[in-house]
């Protein structure tokens, strides 16, 4: 490796691949390490999920988002800890060290302490959860077709989505969409109303952080395609075969959890206080306070907005701090002046609700309908990795959209799907409750 510095990338996030693009520019040797082997564009996973696109419309592997260069080189393995003393990183499948450390390990569902909520939930968060979901949104389908056992049928086509953040809201209108095209085209026996969507949330309103009156539009929106708000309704307990929430018991063969998240568990790995969901608190230039060769950064970093709140999880803050990070190291490495603090230019948020229609809200401008959606699609078309991936979201979005026809619907294995609608059954402990 020579006198190279050697910089190492942790994550092939949105945080981590921006990092990886802009330093090119240095004579540093550079190793990005991601325990996938592709980059996935979390955005467009409520999409994978309803069945709209496929699972190579949003994830495109890294070696090919990071062209092959001198100096570069891309890992797939996982990271179990960091030793800051030794400055090494220790993975599952060997140890590296480094000169500058840069941490964009993302986030996971967090579950305010009940982590037995895991087992009887989905969550939404990567490839392999949205994958699951569909199958499970399609064995639901085909098991309550063939039964004729109203109470059962009843549970099967019952879905509750908990949290309404943008996830969940985004979730609960695809699936809306999904049981309005695919049951009404498609399942005889099953009348698209039979399908019950529950969007639970404990706060008073939907989109908390989003401006008031587009989230109201959104959830005047969400009640037209049929989905039940529970608001102001924190979730109790989590059941084998549905929730407790607000005193009631909603039965739900699938339960969604899309409430909170925490940063990945890199506090611990690098020996510092996490902050509020985990996150790690970094100095202006995203480095670890004391620490000028390590970097945080995306939803694992807190970092305070010019309004005095941390900034949220979001692909455009993770961007830009990947920016950010990438000239403050060429900058070291190239012993040129450094760059001013680290500031997040706001953008605005947008949330898709399903079939052409959308809120954005940004800096100077409210939209909502049609034209929320379409900026919202050319957003997201701009951001996704090549032009392949642009085609073929787009001919999906005007299939499953314009000719009402949902995507592909294969059910390719029930392998891995222990839970009791493999097999069509349901789980005990509701048969006991009923
Ligand atoms: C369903 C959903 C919808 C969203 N919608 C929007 C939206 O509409 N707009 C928006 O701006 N943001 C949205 N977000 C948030 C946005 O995706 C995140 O803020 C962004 O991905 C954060 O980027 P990151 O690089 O920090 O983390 P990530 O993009 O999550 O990348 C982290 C990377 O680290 C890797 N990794 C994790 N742990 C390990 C380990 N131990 N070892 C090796 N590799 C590891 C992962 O495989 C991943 O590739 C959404 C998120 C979700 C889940």
């Amino acid at each position: 490796m020579g006198s190279a510095p050697h910089v190492v990338v942790l994550g092939a996030g949105f945080a981590g691949l921006e990092v990886a693009r802009r330093l090119h520019r240095t004579r540093a040797q550079l190793t990005v390490v991601d325990r996938h082997n592709y980059h996935l564009f979390q955005p467009l996973l409520h999409e994978l999920a309803a069945a709209v696109l496929q699972p190579a419309d949003i994830a495109e592997a890294v070696r090919r988002e990071l062209a092959p260069r001198e100096g570069l080189s891309v890992l797939m393995d996982e990271v179990k800890g960091i030793d800051r003393a030794s400055r090494s990183v220790h993975f599952a499948h060997r140890t590296l060290s480094y000169d500058y450390l840069v941490v964009g390990l993302g986030a996971d569902s967090s579950y305010f302490g009940h982590d037995e909520w895991r087992a009887r939930t989905f969550s939404l968060k990567s490839l392999h959860d949205a994958s699951r979901l569909r199958h499970r949104l399609l064995l639901a389908l085909e098991n309550a077709a063939a039964s004729s056992d109203p109470a059962l049928r009843r549970w099967l086509l019952s879905f509750v989505v908990v949290g309404a953040g943008a996830s969940g809201v985004q979730l609960a209108a695809a699936l809306a969409d999904f049981s309005r095209t695919a049951v009404a085209a498609e399942y005889r026996s099953i009348a698209s109303e039979d399908v019950a969507i529950t969007l639970v949330e404990a706060l008073p309103r939907i989109l908390a952080g989003m401006d008031e009156r587009l989230a109201e539009d959104a959830a005047r929106r969400l009640r037209q395609k049929g989905v039940r708000l529970l608001l102001d309704t924190p979730v109790e307990d989590v059941l084998e075969g549905g929730v407790v929430a607000g005193g009631e018991h909603i039965e739900a063969a699938t339960v969604i959890w899309a409430a909170g998240v925490e940063a990945a568990p890199i506090a611990g790995w690098l020996g510092v206080e996490p902050g509020p969901g985990r996150r790690v608190e970094v100095g202006a230039d995203l480095s670890l306070p004391g620490d000028p060769a390590v970097f945080v950064i995306g939803d694992n970093a807190l970092v305070t907005g010019e309004d005095g709140k941390p900034l949220p999880g979001l692909a455009a803050v993770a961007k830009q701090q990947g920016r950010h990070v990438a000239r403050v190291i060429m900058s070291r490495i190239e012993g040129t002046a450094l760059p001013p603090a680290f500031r997040y230019r706001d953008r605005g948020a947008m949330v898709s609700l399903g079939r052409f229609a959308a809120i954005a809200d940004l800096p100077r401008l409210k939209l909502r309908g049609f034209l929320a959606w379409l900026l919202w699609a050319v957003v997201h078309l701009g951001t996704l990795v090549n032009a392949r991936q642009r085609l073929f979201v787009v001919w999906n979005w005007m299939w499953a959209h314009l000719a009402m026809k949902p995507g592909a619907r294969i059910i390719v294995s029930q392998e891995g799907m222990s839970e009791p609608l493999a097999s069509g059954e349901e789980p005990a402990s509701r048969r006991r409750s009923a």
